[in-house]
């Protein structure tokens, strides 16, 4: 039986609904009615799909849907109880060979990676120096770890070692923290420069390479693997849920890194591990990026390609007060959050599916498109889509 009375108690919730509704940034979430494709089906209208974070298009990989049959679902504890398969250890055994770490802990995403790890490494006495655009998942566990946070401007370095030099005094453990590339922007966080501050000053260097992952560095091993890094950057985060295709997130590091997150990382210890078909998916697909590199170049010429062409037409696709993107993450800059929504629904109504993202996930009076890239897009699909937002943002004159 359904209680159709609204309910008082949650009234605050509905005004803030109604807010967002007046301001033109409430959404209904759009429902895919196949599989991540570069052509599929969002509620019932063919699209051409530059949302999703399917970077390689291995989503839907033969290999890692055999590999997902094979071995079935639930795997009926947490890890610590009863929950760990032999497969989740070959995963493990798997990214750490991958990313040259001594050992890797997969956790059921990669929120669940960084706000887990941020907050069990450390605790009320220590400080986190914190990149102004991180990830919402490290914020959280900045947050959870009852640490002060100290934020510094984007990317920047003197910023970073300016606040580090407030704490040199200091007896608590100091932790650097950055998104390896961005996710609303695409630009690249300075992972070589702030590791050499973090050696430095003896603090702890962490690198969220969520978007990195399977993109950057030699077979996608990501951003310290690009800046010649390995050895330097203490804690590595990556995802399974992008580019790898699947779902969940890792930790990479030293073995008592590993080890210490076995014991003491909360999602860990307190949430059932990953369907062994999961972890089997995900085991191809590290096989595929070491075997098909030709996905990822794929990938950075329909990324060249793409932004050449938006650029070429007048966009601002960031660089003009915004950071400049450096990835597949293509923003297209509209403004006021009421017009990047009203350019994502029109290209939708013309079969192409991008993001509207406005505030408070970007800033006031920043608010874009988000376009991404994968290696599955053809020159034609490309071609399409660029006509198709160029004439759709000269009608509404954005261009
Ligand atoms: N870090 C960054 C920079 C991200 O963009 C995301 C995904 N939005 C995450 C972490 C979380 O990863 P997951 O989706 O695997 O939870």
């Amino acid at each position: 039986m359904t209680n159709a009375q609204p309910r008082s108690q949650l009234a605050h919730l509905t005004k803030v609904l109604e807010e967002l509704r007046a301001k033109g940034t409430h959404f209904n979430l759009r429902v895919l009615d196949d599989q991540q494709a570069p052509v599929c089906h969002y509620d019932g209208r063919e699209v051409i799909n530059l949302a999703s974070n399917n970077y390689l298009g291995l989503a839907n990989h033969p290999k890692l849907i055999e590999a997902a049959r094979k071995f079935g679902v639930g795997s009926g504890a947490v890890r610590t109880i009863a929950g760990t398969m032999r497969i989740h250890m070959e995963l493990e055994e798997k990214i750490a060979r991958f990313k040259n770490v001594e050992a890797c802990v997969v956790f059921q995403s990669g929120f669940a990676a960084n706000a887990g790890t941020v907050s069990a490494i450390l605790g009320k006495d220590d400080f986190i120096l914190s990149d102004e655009l991180n990830h919402a998942s490290i914020i959280d566990g900045a947050r959870l770890s009852r640490a002060t946070i100290k934020v510094f401007r984007h990317k920047d370095v003197d910023h970073c070692e300016e606040r580090l030099r407030e704490l040199e005094k200091e007896p608590g453990h100091k932790l650097v923290i950055t998104d390896g590339v961005f996710s609303m922007d695409g630009d690249i966080g300075p992972v070589d420069k702030l590791a050499a501050l973090a050696e430095k000053y003896g603090a702890i260097m962490m690198v969220d390479d969520a978007h990195a992952s399977g993109v950057l560095g030699r077979n996608g091993r990501g951003s310290v693997d690009h800046f010649g890094m390995h050895g330097k950057v203490d804690v590595q985060v990556g995802t399974l849920s992008k580019a790898i295709g699947a779902l969940g997130g890792y930790v990479c590091g030293t073995k008592d890194l590993i080890d210490y997150l076995y014991h003491r990382a909360r999602p860990f210890l307190f949430s059932t591990s990953h369907p062994p078909s999961v972890a089997a998916t995900c085991i191809a697909a590290f096989d595929i990026l070491e075997r098909e590199p030709e996905r990822i170049l794929r990938l950075w010429g329909n990324t060249r390609y793409f932004q050449g062409e938006l650029k070429r037409a007048g966009f601002n696709i960031g660089g003009q007060n915004t950071p400049a993107t450096e990835t597949p993450i293509t923003p297209i800059i509209v403004g006021e959050g009421r017009a990047a929504m009203e350019f994502s629904k029109a290209l939708f109504d013309e079969g192409v599916m991008a993001t509207g993202i406005a505030f408070p996930t970007v800033p006031e009076g920043k608010a874009r498109i988000r376009a991404i890239l994968t290696s599955e897009h053809t020159r034609a699909q490309l071609d399409r889509a660029l006509e198709t937002i160029e004439r759709v943002a000269k009608g509404m004159g954005i261009l």
